[in-house]
């Protein structure tokens, strides 16, 4: 395996940084071989987002922090990508938020599941970290999605009623739309299925969206439900930012 070696004084040190984080979770079986094409249809929009948060993504982060926190029965679940990029923070959130994680891969395989599990257990040690972890032994369905992709935990995803779904497909976000979540999704692609079809979405890249969630866990004053939040507007600031860049 490839030792980490760029500088942090490089221009595109945290994307040089991030590719290797999915570089060693491939070999540690972790990720679906299409997951560095999914990767890297998300940095060609960080790239022409320039590769930073936007103010309209850190509203849409702050709202969807405050409805994860004003649940009743928030979830975080995890991917492979997700849990290789952010694990340690996305457990750090929900620990702070006091609500479980679902590990929930699209290409669910045992293999994978276990590989993502191991990791996750191990940041957990190191970092005194208490989250329940679920996921590994799926006992419901998600009402319209066929084969392994419906999967999930009757105590998680199903019965929760704000669930922060990071890097989702866009069908599945769909049907979680419809059984009546309020569904956060974080897609750098303002144009994608999942986008649009999320009740919040963040058009930020993970490591961002986790770290900007930590530091307002950590303010005074907690984030606020933005009642008159719009979606649809949200995104539409997004695509507004990469064309206003390009003029
Ligand atoms: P959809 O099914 O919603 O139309 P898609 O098929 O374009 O989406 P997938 O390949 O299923 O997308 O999933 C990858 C999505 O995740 C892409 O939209 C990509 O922009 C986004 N993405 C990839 N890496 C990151 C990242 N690090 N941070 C945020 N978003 C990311
Ligand atoms: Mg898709």
């Amino acid at each position: 395996m490839s030792k980490f070696t760029a500088d942090i004084s490089h221009p595109r040190y945290n994307s040089l940084l991030n590719r290797h984080k999915l570089e060693v979770a491939a070999n540690k079986g972790m990720l679906a071989n299409s997951a560095m094409i999914a990767h890297g249809r998300g940095e060609a929009f960080d790239y022409l987002l320039g590769e930073v948060t936007t103010s309209n993504a850190k509203h849409a982060t702050t709202n969807a922090l405050a409805h994860l926190m004003a649940g009743k029965r928030p979830i975080i679940t995890i991917n492979g990508n997700t849990a290789a990029l952010a694990g340690k923070e996305l457990l750090q959130i929900a620990e702070a938020i006091e609500c479980p994680v679902e590990i929930n891969i699209f290409y669910r395989t045992e293999e994978r599941i276990a590989s993502i599990l191991k990791y996750l257990e191990q940041l957990k040690q190191q970092h005194n970290i208490t989250t329940e972890i679920l996921g590994v032994n799926p006992d419901a369905k998600i009402p319209g999605l066929e084969g392994p992709r419906a999967d999930c935990c009757s105590n998680g995803i199903l019965s929760s009623d704000v669930v922060l779904v990071p890097l989702e497909d866009g069908d599945r976000c769909e049907a979680l739309v419809r059984m009546g979540k309020t569904v956060i999704v974080v897609d750098l692609n303002p144009m994608s299925r999942s986008a649009k079809m999320a009740s919040i979405t963040i058009v930020d890249e993970i490591t961002r969206v986790t770290g900007n969630m930590i530091d307002m866990l950590e303010q005074e004053n907690p984030p606020e439900i933005d009642v008159n939040f719009v979606n649809a507007a949200n995104l539409q600031q997004s695509v507004n930012v990469i064309a206003a860049r390009y003029m």
